[in-house]
């Protein structure tokens, strides 16, 4: 288990289509060990392999700080079947360092994945742990939070997200 660097708004592979795991092999279970050991270092949520700069379909979220029952959910070709109603709450991401903001999302989520012992899985849920789950997907596909929020707030942020960008340049 390595913490691996997090990749920051302004890299190419945050805005890639993550490809589709095959085999869950000892790679990919490497790969998860190095983003569980990543997302508890950086405190966050959630993370998706594109973070870390590996542009596979895998994502993890750990809502346990908000909920004792809670601990890491691996979610590996996850795919949304269902979303329903809509909620706007205030959101980060660990490859936007300082930044916040708020972004509607479905309330409700329905997802099917696969989990890291191979095995076929569908979770229906709400409240955080649906947020996390949309968030997390979008960076599967190349979207991120900053794409649903207001021209207004957008045009805030330019300079803060302009300097991101130099940031992951270097
Ligand atoms: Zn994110």
């Amino acid at each position: 288990m390595a913490v691996r660097p997090i990749v920051l708004y302004g890299d190419p592979v945050l805005r890639e289509k993550a490809a589709p795991v095959g085999k869950i092999d000892r790679t990919i279970k490497n790969l998860v060990a190095d983003m569980i050991a990543t997302l508890k270092h950086a405190n966050g949520l959630g993370l998706a392999a594109p973070q870390v700069g590996e542009s596979f379909r895998i994502f993890i979220i750990d809502i346990s700080a908000l909920d004792l029952t809670e601990s890491v959910r691996v979610f590996i070709n996850p795919e949304i079947l269902e979303t329903s109603g809509e909620v706007v709450m205030e959101e980060g991401c660990l490859s936007f360092p300082g930044i916040y903001q708020k972004v509607q999302r479905a309330e409700r989520v329905r997802v099917r994945a696969t989990s890291l012992e191979g095995k076929e899985f569908t979770l229906s849920v709400s409240g955080m742990l649906a947020r996390a789950i949309l968030h997390e997907y979008d960076h599967l596909e190349g979207k991120l939070f900053i794409d649903f929020i207001s021209p207004v707030s957008r045009a805030l942020l330019s300079g803060k997200l302009r300097k991101l960008a130099a940031t992951a340049q270097l």
